[in-house]
């Protein structure tokens, strides 16, 4: 079992996380799946994504997949050791198994599973502080920083997403 960190707010938490939302916000007006990430590397910014399931055609393109892709390219690495991402939702289980398979080392993020409902996750609901105890190594990991926004974003596009048509979370 890994052994749990204790959470630490960063001075750059909050303002990450705004970009986050805010972004999440911004697709939910246009009926799109407010589901962003970003990717923070030594205080650098170098990836920032949305979910992107429903106009690619891949189940497998949520932001934090398509994130981690876009940071590994830019930095021409395969690994992202010591990387921070910072997202709107928590990670679903195969994007926490990418993180952890990067070498991120730390995880904020606004909205919880449990804040979705079974359509909206599509099932296999494990969180990620459930799914790290399994690891070898600890991921520091900040649940519930601008939640509010993140529920905000997620109400507004409950309501855009019917009228316009992209589902795909
Ligand atoms: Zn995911």
């Amino acid at each position: 079992m890994a052994a749990q960190f204790t959470p630490m707010h960063h001075h750059g938490d909050f303002r990450t996380m705004r970009l986050v939302v805010a972004r999440g916000y911004r697709m939910a007006t246009r009926g799109l799946p407010p589901f962003v990430a970003i990717i923070v590397l030594a205080d650098r910014v170098v990836s920032v994504a949305a979910n992107s399931a429903g106009s690619l055609f891949d189940p497998t393109a949520h932001a934090e997949i398509l994130a981690i892709r876009r940071a590994a390219k830019r930095l021409r690495s395969r690994s992202l050791r010591g990387a921070w991402l910072y997202s709107t939702w928590e990670p679903c289980p195969m994007c926490f198994s990418a993180l952890y398979k990067s070498g991120f080392t730390r995880l904020v993020y606004g909205g919880s599973t449990s804040d979705l409902s079974d359509a909206e996750y599509g099932g296999l609901r494990i969180n990620c502080s459930t799914l790290c105890s399994f690891g070898d190594r600890p991921i520091e990991i900040v649940a519930g920083l601008l939640r509010e926004d993140a529920l905000a974003a997620l109400a507004v596009w409950r309501v855009n997403r019917d009228r316009h048509c992209s589902y795909g979370s």
